[in-house]
């Protein structure tokens, strides 16, 4: 059975009464640092000398200090730098400041999931994963909104890990709309399959495909991009509303026709085969050992297909249009 915790089944006060470091201060650290603070918790950033992201931290009226120092001083340690460093900066500036009682989050379970990192027995070990990009995250929690949570505690040496990683979610609003309880182990394995398969990749792919297919047939670049790219916001607004249905109530019966002829034509059963051997690879870890290899050896292929894709028709033609509909760029 799913379990949901709203604001009424956190308790603030407990993280309130702790010292807390975050680590990293881009897109998760941000909004963790600056709602926890909004929430009247003690936090300090962590943060390299040097680092573009100091005066930032500094300038929305943040305490930085080093990530030793920010991990020796707290006793909550949100660590928000990018998954594959991760395991570094806790050898580095987090295993020899946890005392006993000392608590280790993460937003998301790679690290833990797949063994780069292991806490001695005397810590919690608590996840708090947003589910969704962390600019959103702040900018919901000071509507008096929220970003949804997921929320799981991998190791429990106070007794009272779960509970405080619920006054963690109310600190950055998850509790506004709803926590939902997992383990390290499921929050991986969808977040790394929802992004590769549908969000990220699956989306990516599917936009490109169709874009190619209408200028290679030679209409407009630019009716193509309007076709998959800039209407596709409109398509998922209104599944986010009020799901499948409630997009296809907007939509002309025309399009529900369409949609229901073709596209099991476009995602097959040999589409959905792929799928399960992508979620194979992330199970099995052949995926998480290839993204630390490509990390390690300075990201070639990752700066590779960012290259490709910048260039290709699809983004040179969206930011040309773009520039035509100011109002574009604020809308996120
Ligand atoms: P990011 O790339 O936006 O920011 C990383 C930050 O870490 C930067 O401020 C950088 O300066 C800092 N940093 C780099 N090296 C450092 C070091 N040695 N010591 C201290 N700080 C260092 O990262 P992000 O996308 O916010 O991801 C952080 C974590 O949150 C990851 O575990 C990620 O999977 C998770 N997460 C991210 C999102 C998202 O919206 N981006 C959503 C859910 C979960
Ligand atoms: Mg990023
Ligand atoms: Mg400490
Ligand atoms: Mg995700
Ligand atoms: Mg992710
Ligand atoms: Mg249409």
């Amino acid at each position: 059975m799913t379990e949901l915790f709203y604001d009424d089944d956190a308790d603030l006060s407990i993280i309130q009464g702790r010292k807390v470091a975050i680590l990293g201060y881009g897109s998760q650290g941000h909004a963790h640092a600056l709602s926890l603070r909004d929430s009247g918790v003690d936090v300090r950033v962590g943060l390299p000398e040097g680092s573009q992201s100091r005066v930032k931290a500094e300038g929305q009226g943040l305490r930085v200090v080093s990530p030793a120092e920010a991990a020796a001083e707290a006793d909550v340690i949100m660590v928000l730098v990018p998954d594959p460093i991760q395991g570094k900066v806790y050898e580095e500036s987090i295993k020899d400041n946890l005392k006993d009682g000392d608590a280790l989050f993460f937003a998301h379970g790679f690290t833990i999931r797949f063994d780069l990192i292991k806490p001695p027995a005397n810590v919690d070990v608590c996840m708090v994963a947003p589910k969704g990009p962390g600019h959103l995250v702040r900018r919901q929690y000071q509507e008096g909104r929220g970003v949804p949570c997921i929320v799981a505690v991998e190791q429990d040496a106070s007794g009272n890990a779960f509970a405080l990683a619920l006054s963690y979610a109310m600190g950055i609003g998850g509790t506004r709309a709803g926590v939902i309880k997992t383990t390290f182990t499921e929050e991986t394995e969808t977040d790394l399959f929802g992004e590769q398969a549908v969000l990220a990749g699956g989306v990516s792919a599917l936009v490109k495909a169709g874009f190619e297919t209408l200028v290679e047939a030679g209409y407009q670049p630019e009716i193509a991009y309007f076709e998959c790219l800039h209407e596709l916001k409109l398509v998922v607004d209104l599944m986010y509303e009020g799901g499948l249905e409630k997009m296809r109530w907007s939509i002309s019966e025309t399009a529900e026709w369409g949609d229901y002829v073709t596209g099991p034509r476009i995602i097959t059963d040999a589409t959905k085969a792929e799928m399960k051997k992508v979620l194979g690879e992330i199970q099995d870890g052949t995926f998480a050992r290839n993204w630390i290899n490509e990390y390690n050896a300075g990201l070639p292929r990752y700066n590779e297909y960012k290259k490709a894709d910048s260039d290709h028709l699809l983004e040179t033609t969206g930011r040309k249009l773009r520039q035509l509909m100011g109002w574009v760029h604020d809308e996120v």
